[in-house]
């Protein structure tokens, strides 16, 4: 078993229409990924696609996947490739209810986004919008899943 330390809340950044695990799968051969980006895709339908076991390590964030459970939400984007927060009500529901499974599977773990994990550059204890190396997931997911215990 891994130690699990994050379980860290992704977007896939493309659309809802459109996008499909095969062709998520697809974008990453082509980065050269052995493995997917995350464990688990939450589809627009509200659908729960696991690509990998969780004891198996994917790319989701860059220096931390050895102790992170990867979970993505499909979108993020507006048509224009804007950050934008376009979670399906069925996407909403559906992650509460992959992360209180995975957070009663590791209950030490710390849920948080992406952006999450950038550097606090200007050591205020803060992650603020000027400092994340990437909007994903395009909402507070560290304040909106803080009460899942
Ligand atoms: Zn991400």
């Amino acid at each position: 078993m891994r130690n699990i330390k994050y379980i860290a809340v992704h977007c896939t950044a493309g659309s809802q229409q459109t996008t499909t695990i095969s062709g998520l799968k697809k974008g990453w051969r082509e980065l050269g990924w052995k493995n997917p980006g995350y464990h688990y895709v939450v589809m627009p339908s509200g659908h729960i696609e696991q690509l990998l076991d969780e004891d198996k390590i994917s790319n989701g964030v860059k220096g931390f996947n050895s102790v992170s459970v990867n979970v993505a939400y499909v979108g993020g984007v507006d048509g224009f490739g804007n950050p934008e927060d376009n979670r399906t009500e069925e996407q909403k529901a559906a992650l509460v209810f992959l992360l209180e499974q995975l957070k009663s599977r590791y209950p030490l773990a710390t849920i948080q986004g992406h952006r999450d994990f950038s550097p606090d550059l200007n050591g205020d204890g803060e992650i603020a919008e000027e400092e994340f190396i990437k909007y994903c997931p395009c909402f507070n997911a560290k304040e909106e899943y803080q009460n899942i215990i």
